[in-house]
């Protein structure tokens, strides 16, 4: 099969691989889609950081029909369409046996140490592939794992319901992030400096926002909380900046969900997370109920995944039209998704 290979740092290629046979507990599933995202990008620049083995193929954001079972397989069938749980853990360890699997220090990932979705085909536990129901298209599935990883942020966030919510970075994370928040708060501001990320949030009924390209931060959360400031940020940006105005704008006893990483150490106002008594929670991908939660919400049209869906490409196009894309600097993209047998251009001819 035809398949993208990572052999190190700015060396991806595309290549024929075998096909490895399906196991008696695995599904073979034929790839629909898969995202690109920024930490492909961080891989290919700064990487192998993520990427424990070479080569790779990357891609972690799949949706696929399954197209053959293994012999002991019983809750997939083929033909259906899935998203997995991207994370194989030991099922063992404290953490697994507390459902805390993004924790398993045995753990591996879909893309990073086990085989991903830039390529036509995949071979998956069973257990960890997930059904998708008639009313969720294939291409809105394409976002489940973002919007996973965001359901796992809010999660943390332990948002009440008269809590103002301030999202800083619109992108892909963050606009998923703030639809989850709407659900449990009415109050919830997006912050970036693209006026096409606001735009989206504004479609997206988060009618609250702030471009920081043109308007203090600061003042502007100010006026909009009446002076409260916001109990909850989710830092979505990154940057030396980001968490550093975090730290400074939230309310005094606030909670700041880190959702970017860093890839660097930075310098913040440590003084200041002492005398407001805030609370830092680190939040890193998905556990498995958040899969199962995020394919509920796009279900109930509470979550809405096709408007971050930017453009599609074939598996040749990933290096020349995806990786070169996401790195340029006027990017206005959300998600492109590779398409690795033209299902879509097939479906606009
Ligand atoms: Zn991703
Ligand atoms: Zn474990």
């Amino acid at each position: 099969m035809k398949a993208i290979q990572y052999h190190g740092n700015k060396d991806i290629r595309l290549e024929e691989i075998p096909l490895p046979n399906i196991q008696n507990t695995e599904v073979l599933i034929k790839i629909d889609y898969c995202g690109l995202c920024a930490t492909d990008i961080e891989e290919y620049l700064y990487g192998p950081n993520s990427i424990k083995k070479t080569p790779m193929t990357p891609g972690h954001e799949l949706v696929g029909t399954v197209e053959n079972i293994g012999k002991s397989v019983t809750n997939i069938t083929p033909g259906q369409r899935v998203v997995i749980d991207g994370i194989i853990s030991c099922q063992k360890c404290l953490a697994c046996t507390k459902g805390l699997n993004n924790q398993c220090t045995e753990r591996g990932t879909v893309g990073f140490s086990h085989n991903g979705g830039f390529a036509e085909y995949l071979i998956w536990p069973a257990e960890q592939a997930f059904s998708l129901p008639d009313s969720v298209s294939t291409e809105s599935a394409a976002l489940i794992e973002p919007a996973s990883v965001a359901c796992h942020a809010i999660e943390l966030a332990k948002i009440q319901p008269n809590e103002t919510v301030c999202i800083i970075g619109a992108g892909t994370l963050g606009l998923l992030a703030a639809q989850i928040a709407k659900i449990k708060t009415s109050k919830v501001i997006a912050i970036d400096t693209r006026e096409i990320s606001l735009q989206l949030a504004k479609n997206l009924g988060i009618t609250q926002t702030i471009d920081v390209k043109n308007k203090d931060m600061h003042e502007e959360l100010k006026t909009l909380t009446e002076g409260k400031m916001p109990e909850v940020i989710i830092e979505t940006a990154g940057g030396p900046t980001a968490l550093k105005s975090s730290i400074e704008n939230v309310k005094s006893g606030g909670r700041i969900i880190m959702v970017a990483v860093q890839g660097q150490d930075l310098k913040v106002p440590v003084d200041t997370i002492v005398n407001k008594e805030l609370q830092l929670i680190g939040t890193g991908g998905y556990r498995t109920h958040n899969v199962k939660e995020a394919i509920n919400l796009l279900e109930k049209k509470q979550l809405i995944t096709d408007c971050l869906i930017s453009g599609y490409i074939n598996l040749e196009e990933v290096i020349s039209d995806g990786y070169n894309k996401m790195m340029s600097k006027e990017k206005n993209i959300f998600r492109l998704l590779v398409d690795p047998h033209n299902k879509h251009q097939n479906l606009n001819k």
